[in-house]
């Protein structure tokens, strides 16, 4: 059985001090009944405070994006060495919000994952289709067509840390979640497709999460699924006593 991984995307909310009270609240927390894997993921103003805050428990830091260049004249962009100087050991890659809003292409992704692996990062890879994919019948494709490109080119060795996060975007931020039995359909052919790609032993070791509208009140029915190993909660990540009941899923 995979270990559950509970992550919380903060998207750009805090200051400082509120995110390091909010990583202390978790990181002080001892219930953590499953034993899951837990990872917070803070704006990179708020890294190096949240990474102190967390030091010594099991809250894992990470950065909500990163750059694929090694450094140089990129402004505003941050790159691998330097969310890892600011504690962070994981990153997401490839969030709805950076494909639609940023123009992160899947060619971009690519190279960001090679460059967080090159580092060390253990990469949260985000995939999902939209609402006009899915009406389309478009899913099982969009999200193969999504992995097949961002991670062109690694071994099942590298990315062995990986986690896959499948965040629909019409869930996302709407109140709208996928069913558990929508959830498990798209996390079964991921699994199936990560196992035709990298081998059996590979798919059944990676764990592939849920995003999109995950509450404290659905986390329970979609963490029953077979092929759902965890979340990446957005809203309910910044509340820390919703998070912990998260966590302390049923
Ligand atoms: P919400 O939980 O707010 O829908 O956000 C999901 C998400 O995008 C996490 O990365």
């Amino acid at each position: 059985k995979r270990i559950p991984f509970i992550s919380g995307n903060w998207k750009m909310h805090n200051t400082i001090a509120e995110s390091k009270a909010l990583a202390k609240a978790i990181a002080d927390c001892k219930e953590n009944k499953n034993n899951a894997d837990i990872m917070i993921a803070p704006s990179y103003t708020s890294l190096a405070a949240v990474a102190e805050a967390v030091k010594g428990s099991k809250v894992a830091v990470a950065a909500q994006d990163v750059h694929f260049e090694e450094k140089g004249a990129f402004t505003s962009a941050v790159a691998p060495s330097q969310i890892k100087d600011a504690g962070a050991s994981h990153v997401i890659i490839g969030h709805s919000e950076r494909r639609s809003l940023f123009g992160d292409t899947d060619a971009i992704l690519n190279k960001k994952v090679a460059a967080a692996l090159k580092h060390g990062l253990t990469v949260v890879f985000c995939v999902g289709e939209t609402l006009a994919e899915r009406e389309a019948d478009k899913t099982l494709g969009v999200i193969e067509s999504q992995l097949e490109n961002g991670l062109k080119g690694f071994t099942a060795e590298q990315l062995s840390s990986m986690v896959v996060a499948y965040e629909p975007v019409w869930a996302i931020g709407t109140g709208k979640t996928a069913t558990p039995e929508q959830a498990q359909e798209v996390h079964a052919s991921t699994r199936k497709y990560l196992s035709s790609k990298y081998g059996e032993d590979f798919a059944s070791k990676v764990r592939i999460v849920y995003g999109g509208s995950v509450k404290t009140d659905n986390v329970d029915a979609i963490m029953a699924q077979p092929d759902v190993d965890g979340a990446l909660v957005g809203g309910q990540s910044l509340v820390a006593e919703q998070f912990i009941r998260i966590i302390n899923f049923n």
